[in-house]
């Protein structure tokens, strides 16, 4: 089975280039150069160089044994992305693009960010390879993220305030694709998630696909034989797509999509796109998507400020309608209880937005026998998270000894 898209971009239905023509050649040199370059040799060992020297691939498969033991169930495996440079999957998209844009003579790079996650990455690699840097990123966000700003700043980037809306990512994502266009001679856009037009969802696939294909090597190193769940968070849906990739034309593994349902079902309590939208588009692609009555991108919300975009990449909508992953939901309040319980048992912090993923694993496991195994992909780590929870702890909004995932 296959889901690459067809030459115009399009996941079945999903995907494409909704854009304005003065912006689809822009896009499309990008899709001549991608297309160029990945399977070159010696830009595969330029990737491959960086992601081992500057990144520390391959990141660890884990085996959970005081968590399994406490569920008594399924074995739980983590791949360990929060060991990346940086704490998180985005930088393996990040160098791979920076190395395009260094092919296509970019002197300039500019990126959306909504927590700052993708900003920091991308600040970094621009160091890194001596670029120019310009990061946008909500006024409301830069307000709530200060550390990340300065972070970003530290390592030479500029970031922007965007005033407009709700002042957060899907107004940062518009203000960059206006100064894209505005200098796109000279300007390549670093995309953080497998979302946007062609190509870059492909292109964020591609990049982030070292998860899946590291993973399915050493799983079937360490137990001969390939998972029965592999689990990962969906905000744009990067790290999900670059570890479904690797198992997805493995019919007997289940793979399993989570969504934040925040506080609550109702418009503007969640974030959860394929769950809970409906197709439609936005920022140049047809994806699942929440939208108010108008159809326009609906308000947002999650306790992780990197999953909470009104839409998700195409390709998970193509396989949720195949029906070859499934989508499901997890609260704030069960990835704050999953956040609590992976730091006690394995002395790991996972990422608030990997801890979806985790909730969804330590739902499943006691119902399965304890010869199954279930893969998670976690994400990041949780010390970018660390104050957020302590401050919910003083101010009595959530009580530890309650925390349940149900
Ligand atoms: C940004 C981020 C996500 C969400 O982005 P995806 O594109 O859905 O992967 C998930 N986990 C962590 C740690 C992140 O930083």
């Amino acid at each position: 089975m296959t889901t690459l898209p067809d030459s115009k971009g399009f996941f079945g239905e999903y995907g494409g280039q909704y854009l304005p023509p003065e912006i689809l050649p822009i896009v499309n040199e990008l899709a001549d150069v991608f297309a160029k370059y990945k399977d070159d040799p010696e830009f595969n060992r330029e990737f491959s160089y960086y992601l081992k020297q500057y990144s520390g691939r391959p990141t660890p498969l884990y085996l959970c044994e005081n968590l399994t033991a406490r569920l008594g169930g399924a074995k739980i495996y983590l791949k360990r992305e929060d060991l990346n440079h940086l704490g998180a999957h985005k930088v393996n998209n990040t160098i791979g693009q920076i190395l395009l844009a260094k092919r296509m003579g970019k002197k300039k790079v500019i990126a959306e960010t909504g927590a700052g996650q993708h900003g920091v990455a991308t600040a970094a690699t621009c160091a890194l390879m001596g670029m120019d840097c310009v990061v946008y990123m909500g006024a409301e966000d830069v307000r709530r993220q200060q550390l990340n700003v300065f972070r970003m700043e530290m390592m030479g980037a500029k970031v922007v305030p965007a005033t407009s809306g709700q002042c957060t990512l899907k107004e940062a994502v518009d203000e960059a694709l206006g100064a894209w266009v505005a200098d796109a001679e000279n300007t390549f856009y670093l995309l953080g998630s497998a979302v946007g037009p062609h190509p870059y969802p492909m292109m964020v696939r591609h990049f982030q696909s070292v998860i899946g294909t590291e993973s399915r090597e050493q799983i079937l190193e360490l137990e001969s034989r390939l998972p029965d769940y592999v689990m990962a968070c969906v905000g744009g849906g990067s790290n999900a797509i670059g570890m479904f990739s690797g198992f997805v034309d493995d019919a007997e593994v289940k793979l399993q999509g989570v969504e934040p349902s925040g506080r609550g079902l109702a418009v503007g309590d969640h974030a959860a796109s394929l769950s809970l939208g409906k197709p439609g588009v936005m920022h140049g692609f047809n994806s699942y998507m929440l939208q108010d009555d108008k159809g326009e991108p609906a308000p947002v919300y999650s306790i992780s400020a990197g999953l909470d975009y009104p839409s998700v990449g195409p390709e998970h909508s193509l396989l949720k309608d195949l029906g070859r992953a499934e989508y499901v939901m997890a609260s704030d309040k069960d990835a704050l209880a999953a956040f609590f319980m992976l730091s006690e048992c394995e002395g790991i912090i996972p990422a608030l937005e990997s801890a979806h993923a985790l909730a969804q694993a330590i739902r499943l496991a006691p119902k399965l026998d304890k010869d199954k195994i279930i893969l998670v992909n976690l994400s990041g780590r949780g010390d970018k998270d660390v104050a957020q929870v302590q401050e919910m702890l003083s101010k009595g909004v959530i009580d530890r000894t309650k925390l349940t995932i149900e």
